[in-house]
């Protein structure tokens, strides 16, 4: 059975579906595998190295997807891709499913699309498949690194003869995997934090961090909806949103750096910075939006650009982030593709085996393949949201 692995179809996105050691454990598995010729040079993975740990080149997507059943890609496939699909093919990538607008297409060629980041993530047999985390604690490490070459001051205290240098204070909104790890990165460089997050859970892994937690106070029946999301973010009041609103902007008068994470999978991300707040804020000042990508979490951030407002606050809309430690995130992706796969083999084949026995076992009542599966057998099998 042969894994094909498809370039990315964007400039701006760096990182490949499989890397050569992936294709090692593959191999293994006894699969054979095709990789586009230049698919991983932007993450430092020359053809050769796949061809070194038993890949096939192939000069096309066309190429790629003609010869394999299951197709890998980071993001969705190219159109011209797509559209070479036949039935009974599986595609496995960050899909963006709710933004998708190819999944009718899959589903008319009789294709499984399995969109990663639908995985239920609170199954343990599911964490090391998991892409939205592996993907989010690499960006949260380098969210604090381009703010850091953003902002012309340093992050730690200095005693120096010629005077002492403040700590830089830094904000971080929304602490799920990305914002844990700006904390404990902004920590690392020597900041001050404060973080605030809509699920209350958050301020025991903040303070453990050392940060300070920017309190949002919220009603008895708030506080029932936050516990019983299971620690997924809710919904929230007016009342709340007002209340949030003038934390942060309290906040972020005194704040040197900036750093927002929130996200409503499949939704628009929430607006929790907006125009009057960022007015207030000092000259010099950094704004990372990581979810410039989704709607943005800072009024005025623009996907994959660096804005300076009038007043000197610089505004960075980071839309893709693990694009920018691509050899690193696609280590990991890789890694938790080839996890994926694994469960797409029929037990009694991977005892014994070889490229000719492999059998899939596709089982939309598992809860891992019936989650992810947002095309099958012709159908659009993607939940409303
Ligand atoms: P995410 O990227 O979807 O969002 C980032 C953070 O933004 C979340 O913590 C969310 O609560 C917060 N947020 C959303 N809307 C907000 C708003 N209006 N105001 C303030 N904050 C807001 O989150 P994530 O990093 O993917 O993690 C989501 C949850 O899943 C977390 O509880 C995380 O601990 C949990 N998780 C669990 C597992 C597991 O059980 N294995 C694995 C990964 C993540």
């Amino acid at each position: 059975m042969k894994i094909g692995v498809i370039s990315a179809d964007s400039a701006s996105e760096c990182r490949v579906a499989l890397t050569p050691d992936a294709v090692k454990k593959l191999r293994k598995l006894g699969f054979e595998v095709v990789i586009q010729s230049g698919a991983g040079q932007a993450s430092y993975y020359a053809d050769e190295l796949y061809q070194a740990a038993g890949a096939d080149i192939a000069n096309s997507s066309i190429d790629v997807v003609t010869q394999s059943q299951i197709i890998t890609t980071v993001n969705d496939l190219p159109a011209t891709a797509t559209d070479r699909l036949t039935s009974g093919q599986i595609v496995i990538g960050m899909l963006d499913p709710y933004r998708n607008s190819q999944l009718d297409t899959y589903a008319a060629k009789g294709a499984t699309a399995f969109a990663m980041e639908l995985l239920p993530r609170t199954l343990s047999r599911a964490q090391n498949m998991d892409v939205l985390s592996s993907q989010a604690n690499l960006a949260g490490y380098k969210a604090v690194l381009l703010a850091a070459n953003e902002y012309s001051r340093p992050f730690p205290m200095f005693m120096t003869s010629a005077g002492t240098v403040k700590p830089a204070k830094v904000v971080i909104l929304g602490v799920g995997v990305a914002g844990l790890q700006a904390i404990a990165t902004a920590k690392r460089l020597g900041a001050v934090v404060e973080a605030s997050d809509l699920r209350p859970t958050a301020r025991e892994q903040v303070e453990s961090l050392g940060g300070k937690w920017l309190d949002v106070p919220m009603s008895a029946e708030e506080a029932e909806t936050a516990k019983s999301t299971g620690g997924y973010a809710w919904t929230p009041s007016e009342q709340y949103i007002k209340d949030q609103a003038a934390i942060v902007d309290k906040a972020l008068s005194n704040a040197d750096i900036v750093i927002t994470t929130a996200q409503i999978p499949g939704r628009q991300a929430p607006r929790l910075v907006h125009q009057a707040t960022i007015a207030k804020m000092k000259a010099g000042s950094v704004l990372i939006d990581m979810a410039a990508g989704t709607g943005g979490n800072v009024e005025g951030s623009v996907p994959d650009e660096t804005i300076t407002t009038p007043n000197g606050v610089r505004i960075v809309g980071a839309a893709n982030i693990p694009s920018q430690l691509a050899a690193q995130s696609s280590d990991l992706y890789a890694n938790n593709l080839v996890n994926f796969i694994t469960t797409l083999i029929a037990p009694a084949a991977t005892d014994d085996a070889t490229a000719n026995t492999l059998a899939l076992n596709l089982d939309m009542e598992d809860e891992i393949q019936g989650a992810l599966a947002v095309t099958h057998e012709h159908q659009v099998r993607l939940a409303k949201r």
